[in-house]
């Protein structure tokens, strides 16, 4: 069941619990989530980044509609890190319910202008739009990109952000990075960030760069009023890390069937395991 990004987070944001939006740069990224979601009765977003479209081509989005609509859950096909009106365009020609126009690297009168275009030509379409206020980390090799050091979203100026550009969710950089951060680093997220946003904005929350985060203060980012994490980096290394193995282990292998079945029972446990802490298991029935 193919819905809107605004109509998904709505009853999370009201039962107090997020859906994961998973990166499907490929065959497999894609098969990993819907099985897993559908086994787990989750709500589903499929995101798919500007570079992964170019890569999957137009005609993969056909595919990925095609599951939207065959199986029962909610799921949200959504733009990841949109950079310009162009990918946008494209986007909701092939048929996303969602886009994500970034912005967050120019400064705050640019980023307010720029988004306000996108939610114009959005809302023709009734497709929902999520923007970014502050900067989330970058720790390099990610499509999404982002700062070096991450710039924490000011809670002052978010309902000015919102108010004015009259988008339907948030991103909000509160101590994540997109990638895996390396052992030498220790990620905190600043829940004391996030509960004052929640007392200026009434719209759902997003948090980007979740992989590799600890698992009790994701949880805690949900309970305080995170609807929607983005989860990608943490599905890629174990798909590809079981795929790497088996091929090492079988020199000159080359069916696909033979080279990605561990790996997508192994991502489908990582994701198994995200459900349980975005407190997302069962809630495709309130949906009905
Ligand atoms: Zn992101």
């Amino acid at each position: 069941m193919l819905i809107t990004m605004k109509d998904a987070l709505k009853v999370a944001q009201k039962n107090k619990f997020a859906l994961g939006a998973y990166n499907i740069g490929n065959h497999e990224l894609l098969r990993v989530a819907v099985e897993t979601c559908v086994e787990n009765n989750a709500p589903l977003i499929l995101a798919i980044h500007p570079d992964e479209l170019e890569y999957l081509t137009d005609g993969f989005v056909e595919y990925v509609k095609f599951e939207a609509n065959r199986v029962s859950i909610p799921v949200v096909i959504h733009m990841d890190h949109g950079g310009n009106i162009d990918q946008i365009k494209r986007a909701i020609k092939c048929g996303f319910t969602s886009v994500m126009i970034d912005v967050s690297h120019a400064d705050f009168e640019e980023n307010i202008k720029k988004t306000k275009e996108v939610v114009a030509y959005a809302k023709n379409f009734n497709v929902s739009v999520e923007a970014e206020l502050g900067t989330i980390g970058d720790l390099g090799d990610t499509l999404e990109g982002g700062s070096p050091t991450i710039i924490y979203t000011d809670p002052s100026v978010a309902a000015e952000f919102v108010e004015r550009t009259q988008i339907d969710t948030l991103a909000v950089a509160v101590g994540t990075s997109h990638g895996i951060y390396p052992k030498h680093m220790t990620p905190h997220i600043r829940t004391d960030i996030i509960k004052e946003i929640t007392k200026v904005v009434s719209i759902p929350l997003v948090l980007h760069g979740g992989s590799a985060n600890p698992d009790n203060e994701i949880a805690e980012a949900v309970s305080l009023g995170i609807s929607k994490v983005n989860i990608s980096s943490d599905i890629k290394v174990v798909l590809f890390n079981e795929a790497r193995t088996y091929l090492d282990n079988n020199i000159g292998a080359m069916e696909p069937l033979k080279i990605f079945p561990t790996g997508i029972e192994a991502a489908k446990k990582v994701i198994k395991h995200k459900l349980g802490l975005l407190n997302c298991v069962g809630k495709a029935s309130l949906y009905k």
